[in-house]
């Protein structure tokens, strides 16, 4: 039977990822670390099995008497206001909490990190290749995220290339979905919050930035195919996402529409803004044939809706505009 970790695990991906593992016969054990920085206890609270275990620590602290055949490296903030306000702790949690965490791989055991389509940062090709190599300004606002998961990557591949490290790497596009935080920040779950409260929803710029938006549940199962699931051969790094990519601004009308009497309204534009982002998926479609994200838009924001009108008690944290300036 396997040891299995999750850092991060009570996150907002973590969470579904963590729902997959324990449908497996084959895991004896699934430890969770997270800090509850920016995950929440409630996103495990549904489940039952004795083989889960909560550890509540920073990551870069985390010991344990055992070692594990599978790491799952998730714990980061990802939405640029959280990360935004504390840099050096995103900073700590990708590469600091990678090389904790890889004293606690078993040897040969398998290390997988969710990694980001900000190493693309702001991309001058479009759709982006997993060999494009970026647009990332290592001295500006978003790049503690940028540039940690664009070190933890190297950590990885370069253990890979001297120590023969077992790794899987995946790059993750805007994805949403149920168990993001009422105060998350990102686009469509402040849209929702904001509109479900009455509030104008907030677009930063002219909005015709555009990104491409995967709901978690088609996401995940390309994590769980590509982590263990199918047999490939395949390290990464992955990009996994839709390829569908729509414009800030759309979202938002549309999101309007289905609460009848929301407004919307334009704020400042957010410093490096990316002005696109979308997945060239051709390795995806070798590497994992058939998968995509089969949730059209429309229908994965109102999933998502539904989710926060059930989630969302009344006086909760206030979601209008938790930019970072
Ligand atoms: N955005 C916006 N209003 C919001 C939140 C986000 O206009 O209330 C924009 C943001 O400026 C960006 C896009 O939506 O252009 C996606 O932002 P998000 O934070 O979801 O993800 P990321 O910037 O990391 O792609």
């Amino acid at each position: 039977m396997k040891n299995i970790l999750v850092a991060g695990g009570c996150g907002f991906i973590g969470s579904h990822l963590c729902d997959h593992l324990l449908q497996r016969s084959d895991v004896g054990l699934c430890v969770v670390v997270d800090n509850l920085w920016t995950g929440r206890k409630e996103n495990l609270a549904h489940v039952q099995d004795p083989r889960l275990k909560i550890v509540v620590t920073d990551v870069e602290a985390f010991q344990s008497d055992v070692l594990f055949d599978e790491v799952y490296h998730l714990a980061s903030p990802a939405s640029p206001p959280w990360y935004m306000t504390e840099p050096k702790r995103t900073i700590s949690a990708n590469l600091l909490g990678a090389m904790r965490l890889l004293h606690l791989l078993k040897p040969g055991g398998q290390f997988a990190f969710t990694s980001t389509s900000e190493v693309y940062g702001d991309p001058l090709v479009s759709p982006q290749p997993e060999s494009y190599r970026g647009s990332v300004d290592c001295t500006g606002p978003r790049s503690s995220y940028d540039e940690s998961k664009r070190c933890t990557e190297s950590l990885l591949f370069e253990m890979r290339r001297t120590e023969k490290l077992n790794v899987r790497v995946v790059r993750l596009f805007n994805v949403y979905g149920p168990r993001t935080r009422p105060d998350d920040g990102r686009a469509v779950s402040n849209f929702i919050t904001q509109a479900l409260a009455g509030k104008p929803i907030t677009i930063y710029g002219d909005g015709m930035q555009s990104r491409s938006w995967g709901y978690v549940d088609d996401i995940v199962e390309g994590l769980a195919r590509f982590f263990w699931r199918d047999q490939h051969g395949y390290d990464g790094p992955l990009n996994v996402g839709n390829e569908r990519e729509i414009p800030v601004i759309e979202v938002a009308r549309h999101i309007a529409q289905l609460v009848p009497g929301t407004t919307l309204v334009h704020r400042d534009p957010v410093p490096q803004d990316p002005t696109n982002r979308r997945p060239d998926l051709t390795i995806a479609r070798k590497v994992l044939p058939g998968w995509e994200c089969r949730i059209p838009y429309e229908l994965g924001v109102q999933l998502n809706l539904e989710w926060f009108k059930d989630h969302l008690k009344a006086g909760g944290p206030d979601q209008q505009d938790v930019r970072v300036a």
